[in-house]
């Protein structure tokens, strides 16, 4: 597998997988800077279907911009992402199209404040999609009343609560039926007692099958809910593993002074 996928990645050809199931994200060697700043480097990574794989890690130590070359949100200056046997890095790549089929979630939210949740919910669907709009409202309620948010579809965005507002922000993501759910920091500005309600709601996601990658400091989701916990330190993944081995019995001191912050 290995060699088929360097001699994708030296051909620009697609990586197909094998037989066995194809990874929704397999990223490899993947490397970032910004001027002579190296945030990312040597970073292999391999997110199957329906798995849910948790960032863990300093502050600054490139978790966002790692999940942000998943999407092309930065551009890898090295290495390869390949989305569903697709690579990245090839220039028949279309950037919106691989947008639509990944969702993501942003610390703060990102929703349109001067549109209510359900047209919050149908833009992209609508204008992305060409979704009638009834038929974007019709999927756009099954996914609010997901979340609890059925009765706030005519609610102004700006009158929800911190964790409404990320609920919606979920569900919005949802109508656009992607393959990959993207989170950085969900809760991060949420008041603790509120986290509760969108961890709820992630871990239902999970439950459901969803590929996920999560970045966060909520060591207790990272252990109950993620089939891989990734340890990131200085730009690189220093230490990756079952959410039982990494949080029982890391292989790094680094790994274990961090972990002991959260205790
Ligand atoms: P984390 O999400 O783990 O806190 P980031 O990926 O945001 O880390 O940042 C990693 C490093 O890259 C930090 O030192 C940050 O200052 C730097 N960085 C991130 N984005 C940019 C950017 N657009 N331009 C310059 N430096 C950046
Ligand atoms: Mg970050």
């Amino acid at each position: 597998e290995k060699y088929a996928k360097i001699a994708a990645a030296v051909s620009g050809r697609p990586y197909v997988a094998d037989a066995a199931g194809e990874p929704v994200i397999c990223v490899e060697g993947l490397r970032k800077s910004f001027g002579d700043h190296v945030v990312l480097r040597d970073i292999d990574l391999t997110v199957n279907p329906g798995q849910v794989v948790t960032i863990i890690g300093a502050s600054g130590s490139g978790k966002s911009t790692l999940l942000r070359c998943l999407n092309l949100l930065e551009t890898p200056d090295a290495g390869h992402v390949w989305f569903r046997g697709k690579d990245l890095a090839a220039d028949h790549v279309d950037v919106n199209r691989l947008r639509e089929k990944i969702g993501m979630v942003f610390q703060g939210f990102n929703l349109f404040n001067n549109m209510d949740v359900l047209d919050n919910c149908t833009l992209a669907p609508v204008t992305l999609k060409k979704m009638t709009k009834a038929e974007a409202e019709k999927v756009a309620l099954r996914h609010l009343d997901a979340v609890g948010l059925a009765d706030f579809a005519h609610a102004n965005v700006t009158r929800l609560s911190g964790g409404q507002k990320q609920r919606v922000a979920i569900a919005r993501s949802l109508c656009m039926q992607p393959d990959l759910m993207l989170f950085d920091e969900p809760t991060s500005a949420l008041d603790p007692e509120i986290s509760g309600e969108v961890l709820n709601v992630m871990r239902d996601l999970a439950a459901d099958g969803m590929t996920m990658v999560v970045v966060t400091h909520e060591m207790a989701f990272a252990r109950n809910v993620s089939d891989e916990v990734v340890f990131m330190d200085q730009g690189v993944i220093a230490e990756k593993g079952s959410p039982d081995k990494l949080f029982t019995n890391p292989e790094l001191p680094r790994t274990r002074e961090f972990l002991s912050r959260y205790l």
